[in-house]
């Protein structure tokens, strides 16, 4: 299982494909991106291998923001409507997520009966669904409100598409790192779908979070405590 992002000034959908492609050793049995277009966030998923996924890409998915995941299923099975991103009900915010959040079904219940049509069996959906009812402020702010509520393990990546400038993170158990470009910023699960573009990589501790943009990052804690992480360089054997 695996989560990769980026935002900069070249097409997402490629580079995605080819981190994800990299983090394959994990094991998955599913997979999938979302990419801010033009004309709005599109998802592209699949059952079964990376290659299986990128056969599935329209060719003209073009945007320069975007998630992706390979799924170790444990929370319902290797299906096409369990495969990430998980997307709220409007589709603006978009979810990729390892780990189990313990309390899921509790706030499933809870989505349910506030009228919310779950669309999955997974643990992660309730993140996008909560994410986009939050009436906090930002997108981090509202991450942060949604994992305030949350118990259990995650590496987090979420984009809203009315705020396409950015991508939220957040780790808690499950691991994550930034990679830092000129004008891009990477997010892998480990260096291994970063090294082919940065040597120059952050480690998230467990109870940090990122706020990344094309251009920079901040990280700060789930108590809005900034951390003020600052790039260290890897050496590179890929
Ligand atoms: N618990 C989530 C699911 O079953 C994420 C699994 C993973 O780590 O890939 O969809």
């Amino acid at each position: 299982c695996g989560i990769v992002g980026y935002i900069g000034q070249s097409q997402a959908a490629p580079i995605l494909i080819e981190g994800l492609t990299q983090l394959e050793y994990r094991g998955y049995d599913s997979a999938g991106v979302a990419v801010i277009t033009s004309k709005g966030p599109r998802v592209v998923r699949a059952v079964g291998r990376v290659r299986d996924l990128e056969a599935a890409m329209p060719k003209t998915l073009r945007g320069t923001t975007g998630i992706g995941h390979t799924r170790w299923a444990t929370h319902g099975p290797a299906t096409l409507e369990n495969a990430h991103p998980h997307a709220s009900e409007d589709g603006r915010i978009l979810v990729v997520h390892n780990g189990i959040i313990d309390n899921a079904a509790d706030l499933r219940a809870q989505l349910s009966s506030a009228g919310v049509r779950l669309t999955s069996d997974t643990d992660t959906e309730v993140i996008a669904h909560l994410v986009s009812r939050s009436t906090a402020g930002s997108l981090e702010d509202r991450v942060i409100d949604v994992l305030t509520r949350l118990t259990g393990t995650y590496a987090i990546a979420v984009v809203d598409a009315d705020a396409p400038d950015r991508i939220v993170v957040a780790r808690q158990g499950s691991p994550l790192i930034l990679g830092v470009g000129e004008h891009e910023m990477f997010v892998g699960s480990d260096a291994s779908a970063l090294v082919r573009h940065t040597s120059s990589i952050v480690h998230l501790d467990d109870g940090e979070m990122a706020a990344i943009t094309a251009d920079g990052f901040r990280t700060f804690t789930m108590d809005r405590r900034e951390t003020g992480k600052v790039p260290e360089r890897v050496a590179l054997d890929a």
